[in-house]
């Protein structure tokens, strides 16, 4: 007798030895260039995903490939054993770059008196490994220098946040997918509302060392806190000696038309958690950048990783900064994502969509769940010739390359438009 296999067992079963925790759309892709991607038959797609922003210069940027390639032929692994001679050139970089979000740091150019004391960065290699580091920091600060009593150190955190996916990290997700079944969690998170200044000030008390928020939470469907929250939120850990921990993985590095989304309120951290399109797209690269006497708690033996602030990734880390500098990945981001926003605003306002928000070139649209599931809709978008992925039932985000060109832009509307018709 044979039995009939469920769908999804047959796709495992096609997946053959590979762990089933991603249910991909049904695409295999073996080449990419800019904001375009071919598959395995030669179909191309437009990329509007952009590796959840992993890719914010596309596919293959010519400056990322040739430090990656020249770093090949060089030195590509030393192990914190050793320096190299990229590692403190990556660190000034990176440092300089994050100087207009560090509490206390000055602007580079504005004069000795603004200066301040410059930006320490510690280099890590995944998201998540950042925000762990972030996490140790905040506590071991709290006991050494703010005197909190061992064991006690607490940290608020929101609701619908995503940081990772380590077992300290999903202790405190309110996504019952990602937390649920990894019991026992770590303790000394407090969940708080996001966006709500008043709810955070009422779970901070002295034992609280820090607070972690995304400036903006991308996978919660780019949610944008109320214009107020964020300079609240400052206040509320200057006057409590709390430390303010912003998670810029996703949102930073020119996705919001500014270098950083905390640039939006003009609100400066004491730690920035970055990764994500730091890398290139080429290769995991994340750091921790923020305070020095904050990140200086962490002393030989204290903290490490193998791979953080190898030569390679900080070849591509360098490339990554340098085209950042000048500004240009973020103006297109500002000027296209109007446009994008506009467009999607159309789109709401003729009920193909029940709702749409966000800023530069990131957005979060909601479908109607009547009508289909956010999977639907990206189904139908692969079939167009578009990627895009949803998240949590009816929403979907886009996220293109910030080198997507306005016409590729408008061809991923159109075609968004018809999958919704
Ligand atoms: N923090 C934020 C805001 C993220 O969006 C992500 C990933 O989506 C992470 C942390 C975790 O990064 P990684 O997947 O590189 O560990």
């Amino acid at each position: 007798m044979t039995a009939t296999i469920p769908s999804r067992d047959a796709e495992a079963a096609a997946a053959g030895p590979l762990a089933p925790n991603y249910h991909p759309l049904p695409v295999t892709l073996t080449t990419g260039e800019g904001a375009w991607v071919r598959d395995a038959e030669g179909r191309t797609y437009l990329d509007m995903l952009a590796g959840y922003s992993a890719l914010n210069f596309g596919h293959r940027h010519p400056a990322l490939i040739g430090a990656a390639k020249a770093q090949l032929d060089r030195l590509t692994l030393s192990s914190r054993a050793f320096d190299h001679d990229l590692l403190h050139p990556f660190a000034e970089a990176l440092s300089d770059l994050a100087r207009p979000v560090v509490a206390g740091a000055g602007v580079a150019g504005a004069g000795a008196a603004a200066e301040g004391p410059q930006p320490m960065v510690l280099p890590m290699n995944t998201g998540a490994e950042a925000v762990e580091t972030a996490i140790k920091a905040a506590r071991k600060w709290g006991y050494d220098v703010r005197g909190v009593a061992p064991e006690r150190a607490t940290i608020v955190v929101a609701a619908g946040n995503f940081h990772g996916r380590t077992t300290t990290i999903v202790s405190f997700s309110t996504d019952p997918e990602a937390r649920d079944g990894f019991a026992p969690h770590t303790p000394g998170f407090r969940v708080v509302p996001f966006g709500d200044a008043d709810a955070l000030r009422d779970a901070v008390d002295e034992t609280t060392v820090a607070v972690l928020l995304e400036p903006i939470q991308g996978e919660q469907g780019v949610v944008v806190p109320p214009a107020g929250y964020w300079p609240a939120v400052r206040s509320i850990c200057d006057e409590a000696d709390v430390l303010l921990i912003a998670d810029e993985i996703q949102s930073g590095l020119g996705r919001t038309g500014t270098t950083f989304a905390l640039e939006l309120w003009g609100v400066r951290a004491d730690l920035v958690t970055l990764g994500k399109a730091l890398g290139g797209g080429v290769l995991p690269v994340s750091a921790v950048v923020g305070r020095p006497d904050v990140l200086g708690v962490l002393t030989p033996g204290t903290h490490g990783s193998t791979f953080g602030g190898n030569p390679l990734a900080c070849a591509v880390g360098i490339a990554v900064v340098d085209l950042l500098r000048p500004g240009t990945f973020q103006e297109r981001a500002r000027t296209l994502g109007a446009h994008l926003h506009e467009r999607l605003a159309t789109l709401v306002d003729t009920g193909l969509l029940v709702g749409s928000r966000g800023v530069g070139l990131w957005a979060g649209l909601d479908v109607d769940p009547a009508r289909m599931t956010g999977r639907e809709l990206c189904e139908r978008l692969l079939r167009l010739g578009v990627l895009a992925k949803d998240t949590h039932g009816s929403t979907i985000r886009l996220a293109p390359p910030l080198v997507v060109e306005a016409d590729d832009l408008d061809l991923a509307l159109d075609r968004l438009t018809q999958a919704l018709r």
